[in-house]
């Protein structure tokens, strides 16, 4: 294997491999928010978090939705086809919490039906500006068709999350999603994890996801592994 590094993100290191459409994803434990502005390390996280993505891929790409993921090798680690990545993020919301209810003044669990749909330019210098479909295309970081398929495979991720993590007693609130291009499709990339969603249990309300660490709420670690323990291990 060769160890070229491409990139590496704050959560993630991204490496090349012998075959020049497969890249190898490397999950770290280093946390961040904020911008960046909060840092820490949380025990675990990489092989948690790689183990929690291989097991949502999976299940999304079993109900049709294609994504990059090919496989999950050692530890913290999976393989990937390698996309050319669209500098934008989609997020799904289906109750208030976080960005959404500093900038609006909305109280955090007010339910959102239909689910809030919103796009951010990935651009840490710039702390990630939320903006439209117009930016999209003036700047052309994305064409229309490109925008529509994105936003439908996003609605289509958002009902298939809601099922699988409301089986195993979770609410699913919000979460981001990555896309990049592999040839003429668009793909799924990046990761899905308690790093990406916000998780909070049926029951109690209580938060299992990376607010945990934002807001300094203690048992980090063992929210991440609630999650991985409630849905289960990808299959070999
Ligand atoms: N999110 C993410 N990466 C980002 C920004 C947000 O994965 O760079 C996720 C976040 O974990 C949450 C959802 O997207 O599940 C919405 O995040 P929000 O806009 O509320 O921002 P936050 O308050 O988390 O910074």
């Amino acid at each position: 294997m060769k160890n070229n590094f491409l990139y590496e993100g704050k959560a993630k290191k991204i490496l090349e491999t012998e075959d020049p459409t497969v890249v190898k994803m490397v999950f770290k434990d280093d946390a961040t928010a904020f911008d960046g502005k909060k840092k820490g390390v949380i025990g675990d996280k990489g092989e948690v978090n790689a183990t929690i993505s291989a097991r949502i891929f999976q299940f999304l790409k079993h109900n049709g939705i294609e994504n990059h993921f090919l496989e999950k090798t050692g530890p913290g680690e999976i393989l990937a086809r390698k996309l050319e990545i669209i500098p934008v993020e989609v997020v799904i919301r289906n109750f208030a919490a976080g960005s959404i209810s500093r900038r609006l003044g909305l109280k955090e669990g007010l339910p959102f039906k239909p689910p809030v749909l919103e796009f951010f330019y990935k651009d840490d210098r710039l702390g990630d500006p939320m903006i439209n479909e117009a930016h999209i295309q003036t700047m052309g970081w994305a064409k229309e068709n490109e925008v529509a398929r994105m936003k439908e495979i996003a609605y289509r991720v958002n009902d298939l999350l809601i099922d699988l993590f409301r089986e195993v007693g979770i609410q699913l609130v919000d979460f981001k999603l990555e896309f990049g291009r592999a040839g003429e499709e668009i793909l799924l990339g990046d990761e899905i994890s308690p790093d990406t969603c916000r998780f909070w249990d049926l029951e109690t309300g209580e938060k299992l996801d990376k607010d945990r660490f934002r807001q300094d709420l203690g048992g980090v670690e063992a929210a991440y592994q609630e999650i991985l323990k409630r849905i289960g291990e990808p299959e070999k």
